[in-house]
């Protein structure tokens, strides 16, 4: 099974995509992860992307489509993936239907968690990223059992440099700008589903299940 989830910076992608791999036992690939990965290596792919990154921009489409398209290459690829914050741009989604169809293959589900902006911008402040692992908490949503510690890792919590106010907005633009266009081209294809995701974190996951099956 191959999904996308789709929705604004904050709308819950990263944290369904992770239920959802837990349950599906296939890989979440996020995008983000990877960069912020490379960023924390010192790479010279990490400090491309963090010159972008830090102004809220998207990393340019060229430094993206290869990577994901290789990630797919791996093994453990073979039962499928959920794909998290990729494709970002109407020209990626064009990408990765290509790359799809080359191998015969194609995506069967885009996935749009519906959030309005108002709410992100209070669900961005609270956001918690984990140093050690990357695990997302959210300070009052979502918290750990001991305040600003890792619940896997015992590492330390941040906010995360993109998710402050300022740079939230501007993502948000960047958002409505480039990347939702692709809920007509997922429209367009037959496979987008909406999904509220204002409610609760497991009554979202459980609208999501009942669109992908047991
Ligand atoms: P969020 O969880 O808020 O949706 P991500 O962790 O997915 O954010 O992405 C963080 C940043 O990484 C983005 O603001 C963008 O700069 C960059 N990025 C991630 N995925 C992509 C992509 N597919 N195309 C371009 N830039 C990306
Ligand atoms: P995205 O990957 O779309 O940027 P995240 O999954 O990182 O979003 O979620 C953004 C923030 O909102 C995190 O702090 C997360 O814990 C919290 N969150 C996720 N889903 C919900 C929800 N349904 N209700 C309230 N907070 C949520
Ligand atoms: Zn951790």
């Amino acid at each position: 099974m191959k999904i996308i989830m789709l929705g604004a910076p904050g709308a819950g992608k990263g944290t369904q995509a992770k239920m959802l791999a837990a349950k599906y036992d296939i890989p979440h690939i996020s995008t983000g992860d990877i960069f912020r990965a490379n960023i924390k290596n010192g790479t010279p792919l990490g400090e491309k992307a963090k010159e972008y990154m830090d102004k809220g921009l998207l990393v340019p489409d060229e430094l993206v489509v290869d990577l994901v398209i290789d990630r797919f290459k791996n093994p453990d690829c073979e039962k499928g993936y959920i794909l998290d914050g990729f494709p970002r741009t109407i020209p990626q989604a064009k990408a990765l239907t290509e790359a799809l169809e080359k191998i015969g293959e194609k995506v069967d589900f885009a996935i749009n968690v519906e959030v309005p902006d108002e709410n992100i911008i209070r669900r961005m402040s609270g956001r918690r990223a984990c140093v050690g692992c990357g695990a997302t908490y959210h300070i009052k949503y979502n918290p750990t059992k001991v305040e600003n510690i890792c619940d896997a890792c015992g590492k330390e919590l941040i906010l995360r440099d993109d998710d402050k106010p300022e740079t939230v907005e501007k993502r948000l633009n960047v958002y409505h700008e480039q990347t939702q266009p692709l809920i007509a081209y997922y429209t367009e294809q037959g496979i987008l589903k909406e999904v509220d995701g204002t409610v609760d974190m497991n009554v979202v996951f459980d609208a999501i299940v009942d669109i992908l099956g047991e």
